[in-house]
């Protein structure tokens, strides 16, 4: 039996733009380049979708590593202009647009266009920013990326942009770090509200969370987070942001990321799929049934070797049904609680 899931987050098109020469499209199209996701691993796996994050790197030279190594480093990475945001997050949607048109995957703006896609076989792609660098505070750009399909903006990663502050990549530290969203932030929040864009508080410091949840009239989402009191990394989500997003009817999707699944904070890739059930556990425990989904931060964090890639993905679900969680309940964690979530917050 094959589950299908869609994922809250992905870096594959950030992965994809570092595939040198013309082969870009063909890496995700054909696979066998490594990496998490491409479009054999994904039918392989029963991947019906997922968000995919246009995420502009840090400029070389200003952090050692993205993601996924022990060398990272705890202090924020500097604040990006617009223009070396928006050049990346072009690259990248022009990667997503030409594999639509070639017919490897649907950019989709609502959860019917998701079900449409998934209906007919095609990988359902939702266009997010990880970082609101790319917009302008007067937002003209978000008119132009809304026309092209964005739908989903979280409002910071792990740096301090015109809009908030992120949370640095430190461990055995609360989120309380830094100051809330600027006015620009706020306006932000109540602009995508409007348009029905989707508001993502990963990578957010509490302070930015505590805005949102004041301002935003849409469930809170955190797309690839984990349990901070399981886990003690700043990015993950500590008892009072758990039960604001319950009480807003949000969700939160579970992050593989090695360093924000185990308690001593290491990107070790031995690292136990008990360790995510306890996650998932403790997630279910805090937001309830409709509240957790998956977010596996695949291409952008070293993930368990146990999951390995997307194709592993089945293995977790497997799990989770041996541990006792029915099959509906399964389904909607890797599926059914997204497309609700979809539905709410977009349309
Ligand atoms: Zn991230």
């Amino acid at each position: 039996m094959t589950i299908p899931f869609f994922d809250g987050h992905n870096d594959t098109l950030l992965r994809l733009l570092g595939v040198e020469g013309p082969d870009k499209d063909r890496a995700f199209i054909e696979g066998g380049v490594g990496g998490h996701i491409d479009l054999p691993k994904a039918k392989a796996a029963g991947m019906a979708g997922g968000f995919f994050a246009m995420f502009p790197p840090p400029l070389k030279g200003t952090l050692a590593s993205v993601s996924g190594s022990s060398a990272l480093d705890p202090n924020l990475p500097p604040e990006l202009a617009q223009s070396d945001a928006l050049t990346p997050t072009n690259g990248m949607a022009s990667i997503m647009f030409r594999l639509k048109r070639a017919g490897a995957l649907a950019v989709c703006r609502t959860a019917a266009e998701v079900r449409a896609a998934t209906a007919a076989g095609t990988l359902a792609a939702i266009f997010h920013i990880e970082g609101a660098e790319a917009i302008d505070t007067d937002f003209r750009s978000l008119d132009v990326l809304y026309a092209a399909g964005l739908r989903s903006v979280g409002i910071v990663w792990s740096r301090a942009n015109a809009f908030g502050t992120g949370v640095p990549f430190r461990h055995n530290v609360d989120p309380d770090i830094g100051p809330g969203l600027t006015d620009a932030g706020k306006e932000l929040v109540r602009v995508s509200n409007r348009l029905g864009v989707m508001i993502d508080l990963s990578h957010l410091n509490a302070a930015g969370f505590r805005d949102v949840a004041a301002i935003s009239d849409k469930p809170l989402v955190a797309t690839h987070s984990n349990v901070h009191a399981i886990s003690p990394h700043a990015r993950n989500l500590v008892d009072w942001q758990l039960a604001a997003i319950r009480e807003s009817g949000g969700i939160v999707g579970l992050n593989f990321a090695t360093g924000f699944l185990r308690p001593d904070g290491k990107f070790v890739a031995d690292t136990e799929l008990d360790l995510m059930v306890r996650h998932v556990d403790a997630l279910v425990e805090a937001l309830g049934e409709d509240g957790v989904a998956l977010g596996s931060d695949f291409d952008g964090a070293q993930v368990p070797t146990v999951i390995g890639d997307v194709t592993g993905v089945p293995k977790l679900l497997q799990a989770l049904l041996d541990k006792g969680y029915g099959e509906a309940l399964v389904r909607k964690i890797a599926m059914g609680n997204w497309l609700s979530m979809i539905e709410r917050t977009i349309g």
